[in-house]
Order: structure tokens, then C-alpha cells, then sequence
């Protein structure tokens, strides 16, 4: 069975932005292939923040993605600093990382830009992004078609180290390749940017169905829909967006004929859209709940997960050990 890895940063609580653009598409994949899910609170420490905090987000990061169906039987669910060996082999591939491609990064040099200190930890990112992925030998990684350029580092440090280390007839690593998957790009309520904590326009995964009524009420539509009797282009209104991720195809299709028609107002359009996310939500909620009330779970299962990639990621390491001569 192909092996794929997939991070995701220790940002609390899941959002339905993260959920509908990753972590729903982990769920359905996490049968399809030997599957490795990682917290990467090492990564989330290239900026300032709070040790109590962050423990408190790798928390509930986890318990959010096993209530929205990442299951541990399934697959590996870790927290990256829980596998010191992610750690360990980012140290061996910046030894074969040029400095001119990781200050090429877009993301490095936006990054940087709005910082006064820059730590080194936020140019060598890309480097232990490639351990996450190589120390488990991955496949594939799942991604969207804008990420693809990102995996493209994680390749480029695979073919660099193989040439030093191993023979082209036998390359240790394999050289990840992208999984592309259908991600959305999910728009917060605003309609102006993608949903994102830092922008405070989301949707939070496990919220009260009143909060979430309360900020789909004065969400934005289609700015042209002035009054309840002009017609809405469904295409350009994000509601009609988050429809398609929660409504059934027959609930989108009448929500695109009453919009155009002015059939119905936007207040009923969001009532409609309410009940879809409801069906979906709800069971979420309560899944999270019975995790919360039993205060060991979360503890155990995610270090059972990382004893399994513990397993995996020290004989990879003993091998690039050996191969490079180290003891
Ligand atoms: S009716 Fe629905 S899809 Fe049309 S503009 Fe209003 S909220 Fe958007």
C-alpha cells in the first residue's frame, strides 16, 4: 500500500476553512493508503508564542481532528516533537541544502518581512518539512495544485542527498510525489480573503450552532443583491461556495435557481445553508465531546501514534547514519 504524510500546524481548534481544504480529504484517504498525520508544533515555534498555548493548540488540534474522523485504527496521528527524529535528519539535509534555495522561498522572505528578528529556524522550515516527508519514506503527499512547488524543495533535498549518499541504481529516498487532491479554497465570511484565525473571518469547526448562525447572518453575498428583488449571480457569493461543501447537489442547484430568480432573500438562502452545515457539524460536536470527557484519550492515542512512527522514522535514520558514516 503507497505511504503518504501529511502536517498540519497546532492552530487549536480546527476551522471549517482547514477542514473542508485538508482534513476531510485525509479522512477519506486514510484507508486508500498507509497513512502518517502529524502535528508539527516544531514548526509552529519559528515564531514568537506562548508554551502554554501551544500546548493547549496541539491539544485541541488533535481533538479536533479525531472528531472529524481521523481515526487511529486507520492510520498514525503524531505530534511531531513526540518523534525526536524529525529533528535529527533536518540537521543531516541542511548539510546538503544549498542557503541560496531555502532564501529563494516565497514564503521565507514573506515571513521575514513582517518580522524585526528573524530566526534561522524560519529559513531551514522547508528543510524539516523534507524529514517530515523522507524520514517516512512517503509516496506521495497530499496536496492541492497550488501547493505543488512547495513539495518541490522536499524532491530537490531527496535527489541531493541520494547523490552523495546512495547510487542511482538504488536511491535511498524516494522522491515524494504530489497527491493532488481536490482541495477548496474556502473564503472567510468577509468574502475577501481565505479563512483564517489571524483574520478572525472563520468558522470554528466545533462552534455553537448560535455562534455560527451569529456570523452567517451578516456574512457577505453577492455585493450586487442589494434588495430582496434583484437577482444574485450564486458564482460570485461565498454562501453559495459553502453550500456546495455542506448541501446536497439537488439543495445547491435550487439555492443557484432562487438566487438568480430572487426567488428567495439571502437570509433564507443562510438558513438553508445553516441546517446543511448543521448535518454535518453536529456529529462532530458530539464526537468531541465524548473525546473531552475522557481525559485519557487523546494522551494515549497520540503516543501510541508516535511509538508507530517512532518505529519507522529510527530505522530510517539508522540507515542514513550508517550510509554517511556517522555512529
Ligand atoms: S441568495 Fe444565497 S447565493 Fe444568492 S446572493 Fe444571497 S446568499 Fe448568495
Amino acid at each position: 500500500m503507497p505511504r503518504i504524510f501529511s502536517g498540519i500546524q497546532p492552530s487549536g481548534e480546527l476551522h471549517i476553512g482547514n477542514y473542508l481544504g485538508a482534513v476531510k480529504n485525509w479522512v477519506a484517504l486514510q484507508r486508500q493508503y498507509e497513512s502518517f498525520f502529524c502535528i508539527v508544533d516544531y514548526h509552529a515555534i519559528t515564531v514568537p508564542y506562548d508554551p502554554a498555548d501551544l500546548r493547549q493548540r496541539t491539544r485541541d488540534m488533535a481533538i479536533s481532528l479525531l472528531a472529524a474522523g481521523i481515526d487511529p485504527s486507520a492510520c498514525t496521528l503524531f505530534v511531531q516533537s513526540m518523534v525526536p527524529e524529525h529533528t535529527e535528519l533536518a540537521w543531516i539535509f541542511n548539510s546538503v541544502t544549498p542557503l541560496g534555495e531555502l532564501e529563494r522561498q516565497t514564503q521565507f522572505k514573506e515571513k521575514a518581512l513582517r518580522q524585526e528578528s528573524v530566526a534561522v529556524g524560519l529559513l531551514t522550515y522547508p528543510v524539516l518539512q523534507a524529514a517530515d516527508i523522507l524520514l517516512y519514506k512517503a509516496d506521495m503527499v497530499p496536496v492541492g495544485e497550488d501547493q505543488v512547488q512547495h513539495l518541490e524543495l522536499s524532491r530537490e533535498v531527496a535527489r541531493r542527498w541520494n547523490t552523495k549518499f546512495a547510487t542511482e541504481e538504488a536511491p535511498f529516498f524516494p522522491e515524494p510525489k504530489p497527491l493532488l487532491t481536490p482541495t477548496r479554497r474556502v473564503m472567510g465570511l468577509d468574502g475577501q480573503a481565505k479563512m483564517s484565525k489571524s483574520l478572525g473571518n472563520t468558522v470554528g469547526l466545533l462552534e455553537d450552532p448560535k455562534d455560527i448562525w451569529e456570523k452567517l447572518r451578516p456574512a457577505v453575498t453577492d455585493p450586487k443583491r442589494v434588495r430582496r428583488t434583484d437577482p444574485g449571480t450564486p458564482e460570485v457569493c461565498n454562501i453559495y461556495h459553502l453550500h456546495k461543501a455542506f448541501s446536497p447537489p439537488a439543495t445547491v442547484e435550487h439555492v443557484a435557481v432562487q438566487c438568480s430568480t430572487a426567488g428567495w432573500g439571502c437570509i433564507d438562502c443562510k438558513k438553508v445553508l445553516f441546517e446543511s452545515m448543521e448535518v454535518e457539524l453536529q456529529p462532530i460536536r458530539q464526537r468531541a465531546q465524548e473525546i473531552m470527557d475522557d481525559s485519557k484519550t487523546v494522551g494515549e492515542m497520540l503516543s501510541a501514534g508516535a511509538a508507530r512512527a517512532r518505529a519507522i522514522a529510527a530505522e530510517t535514520l539508522g540507515e542514513v547514519k550508517q550510509l554517511m558514516g556517522l555512529t
